[in-house]
């Protein structure tokens, strides 16, 4: 049974090393080509756009999926869109980590997008640490009153955010190594996006332990359709998929 796996995820990854060599389910992980250099799980694997709904819908009937996976970033909220549209008859669950809540003690500012958290920063300048990924720096031009730091995989166009420091780091990341860079950076804001996952964490938990008021942008609404947590329960419902499909062959 083929499998379109959609990733860019640690769930994604954790879906397809647990499929390596799967008497039934033949994967493929799909991820955009963001990173250049991406670690890869040892199944095959496909980079790049589909070429919107069409496209996607094409790939998935040339190469007779039969179950598809959306385990792309919460963020990634076109892709999604996507593969709802393109799925058809095929069936589609969505991975969605549950969002961080604030928890007693934080200062957490929520936002709907990225100008208004570009806005919700402030009119007084603030020490301010970007981890919102190299694609989404644009709106902090118009707020450029504050220093800051931009933390991506990849290292951002220079020009789009002159005079930031950049940090370029993959995660995770453990709370004591945020915790150093924030105070080393004299950090008095933190911007992220409700990204949820254990991976990025640890700057939430160091925001409040250094009083760092957090500028937390909400996530995009998410297409109508079955969701799962995690990779554990997407891998539930794909053995569930792959008997009914073993029944129909
Ligand atoms: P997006 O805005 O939802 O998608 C933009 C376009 O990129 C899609 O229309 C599609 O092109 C292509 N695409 C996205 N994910 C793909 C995948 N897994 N396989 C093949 N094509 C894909 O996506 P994004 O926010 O730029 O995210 C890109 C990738 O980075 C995703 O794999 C996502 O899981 C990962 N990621 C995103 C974030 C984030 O904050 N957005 C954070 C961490 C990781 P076509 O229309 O041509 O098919």
């Amino acid at each position: 049974m083929n499998v379109l796996i959609l990733g860019g995820t640690t769930e994604a990854s954790a879906i397809a090393a647990a499929l390596v060599g799967h008497p039934v389910i033949r994967p493929v992980l799909s991820l955009a080509g963001r990173t250049r250099a991406p670690v890869l799980p040892p199944i095959p694997c496909r980079v790049g756009g589909f070429g919107g709904v069409a496209g996607l819908a094409a790939y998935l009937d040339a190469h007779r999926i039969a179950a598809l996976i959306d385990a792309t970033h919460p963020f990634a909220a076109q892709i999604t869109r996507h593969a709802a549209a393109a799925a058809g008859s095929i069936p589609r669950i969505t991975v969605l980590r549950p969002p961080w809540t604030a928890q007693p003690g934080d200062d957490w500012t929520m936002v709907p997008d990225m100008p208004a958290a570009a806005a919700a920063i402030g009119s007084e300048p603030r020490g301010v640490f970007l981890t919102v990924g190299q694609q989404e720096l644009a709106p902090f031009r118009h707020a450029p009153h504050h220093r800051y730091v931009v933390r991506s995989v990849e290292p951002p166009d220079p020009s789009v955010l002159p005079g930031a420091t950049i940090v370029t780091a993959r995660g995770p990341f453990a709370e004591a190594d945020d915790l150093r860079l924030m105070q080393a950076q004299r950090i008095e804001v933190l911007v992220t996006k409700n990204s949820g996952g254990a991976a990025t964490a640890g700057k939430l938990a160091a925001a409040q332990a250094l009083g760092v008021r957090v500028v937390m942008v909400a996530r995009p609404p998410v297409p109508d359709g079955p969701t799962v947590p995690d990779a554990a329960a997407a891998l539930a419902w794909l053995d569930h998929v792959a008997a009914t499909w073993k029944r129909g062959v």
